[in-house]
């Protein structure tokens, strides 16, 4: 399997470059050259099996025979038995036709871990296949941070470096990364904001001479294996309401747009879906565009569901790499535009996209509104995240008889603030993760200077 560029001018790369490589070239997002299929006697034949089983067929294409079967079999495995519920995505029904797809039983409470255990594992294995070692570096404001820490914990070949705004996390959020006490984990908390942070990662895959040459890996959305591991629970969860016999939607809390990117990869695949619907919170770009093809950049909103807050949304691109045809041309023509100004999409690809595709923009009341009309209808306790999807879900589904599947990105437990200004008392944490609060913690505070951390990077990396 070859990877192509949505801006058409970088170099096409197998899967192991791609895995290794995150952004083109040509600042383009690597996206496979044909997209593979499930036949009708494929989607059949997984109903009954294991989530680690679907997840190792639908996967295999993408990974186009370079890692053996059994060995990627084994990472798959490996991946999903930390999960903490034996389906490890369980579906949950709410009502007569809206089902909540669980995703937040992994290590960090949300659903990068899905994607994020596998990723830590494939850069592992080619890097021992390649005895290289590589570094990572990311900043976070709270999720991606402590769910890239639990990916790469056990990581032979990986050391990994997070740096988070020193106390502008929440302590949740601070204690999932620091208490992760490896041998590779490095956390770094950065006196700055979270753009201080994330400028400083950006400038260090910029210029990566500072690491005298060993390779930096970017484990954001942009890497293409987590768009891959998501592909697996839209099967997954679409197989168990009897697809292939039977349509299915989705809705899904975006910003970034890598969950539900993937949920369109698996529709064409071959996955019969009637409907994704987007759902954003206040910061509504992804809504503006679908719904009024208002394609531009408005400032940043503080909201109940912060991992939702993003002014641009990266993985668009990929979608709008397919709905211009794969005309690399264009998307890079459209997205330098969108740098600078507010942009529109052209006509036929807009209408392209609005067959599939509906929006939905839930602001912070709402959601509060919604965690507790959700509690009442159906003793569910929604994280804020997935109240903006199951919201979306009732206000702009096509039909009733439909079922509807909500994906719930995050355990409550993970946002109790928003739990608590819903009117609720607080959520406990899972078992495994009681002590959390108690467990020792470590972490280096850093000037918010590149010298400074590129110095710490360069010096603790093994
Ligand atoms: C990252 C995240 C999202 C947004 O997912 P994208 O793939 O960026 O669209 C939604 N909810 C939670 C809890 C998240 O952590």
């Amino acid at each position: 399997m070859r990877y192509i560029s949505t801006r058409g001018q970088a170099p096409a790369l197998s899967f192991e470059e791609v895995v290794l490589t995150g952004m083109a070239s040509d600042g383009g997002l690597y996206v496979p050259e044909t997209i593979p299929t499930l036949s009708t006697e494929d989607l059949e034949a997984m109903a009954g099996l294991s989530y680690a089983e679907i997840a190792f067929r639908v996967m295999k294409p993408f990974v186009g025979g370079e890692i053996d079967d059994a060995t990627f079999r084994n990472l798959v495995e490996d991946a999903y038995s930390t999960f903490s519920h034996e389906a490890v995505v369980p579906l949950n029904q709410l009502s007569s036709n809206h089902f909540l797809l669980e995703l937040f039983h992994g290590p960090t409470l949300a659903f990068k871990d899905v994607a994020l255990q596998l990723l830590g594992r494939i850069l592992d294995h080619f890097l021992a296949k390649r005895g290289e070692r590589a570094v990572i570096m990311g900043a976070t404001s709270g999720d991606t941070g402590s769910a890239a820490i639990e990916g790469c914990r056990h990581c032979d070949n990986l050391d990994i470096f997070i740096l988070h705004p020193h106390k502008r996390v929440s302590e949740v959020q601070r204690r999932q990364m620091t208490s992760v006490l490896a041998d590779n984990v490095f956390n770094i908390a950065i006196e700055g904001d979270f753009d201080d942070a994330q400028a400083m990662v950006k400038a260090s895959f910029a210029d990566q001479t500072f690491l005298n040459g060993t390779r930096l890996v970017a484990v954001n959305s942009i890497n293409w294996a987590r768009i891959m591991a998501q592909v697996v629970y839209y099967v997954a969860s679409a197989v168990a309401l009897g697809a292939p016999h039977r349509e299915v939607s989705f809705s899904v809390p975006s910003a970034n747009f890598g969950n539900v990117f993937a949920g369109y990869v698996a529709y064409r695949m071959g996955l019969p879906v009637k409907q994704f619907v987007v759902a954003t919170n206040a910061n509504d770009i992804l809504h503006r565009t679908l719904a009024d093809n208002d394609f531009s950049k408005q400032a940043l909103k503080a909201t109940l569901a912060p991992s939702m807050d993003i002014v641009v949304s990266s993985n668009f691109e990929r979608l709008l790499f397919e709905a211009y045809d794969r005309d690399g041309d264009a998307v890079r023509d459209l997205l330098e535009r969108f740098q600078h100004e507010p942009a529109v999409l052209a006509e036929a690809p807009l209408a392209r996209l609005r067959e599939k595709f509906v929006s939905h923009s839930v602001d912070d009341d709402t959601i509060l509104e919604v965690i507790r009309e959700a509690h009442g209808g159906t003793k569910e306790l929604l994280d804020p995240h997935t109240a903006t999807g199951y919201r979306a879900a009732e206000r702009v589904r096509a039909d009733a008889s439909t079922p509807m599947i909500t994906l719930a990105t995050a355990h409550p437990a993970k946002f109790a603030d928003a739990v608590l200004q819903a009117g609720f008392e607080g959520v406990p944490l899972p078992a495994h993760m009681a002590d959390l609060l108690e467990r020792e913690e470590r972490y280096t505070v850093l000037p918010a200077e590149l010298e400074a951390v590129q110095a710490f990077v360069a010096e603790q990396r093994r």
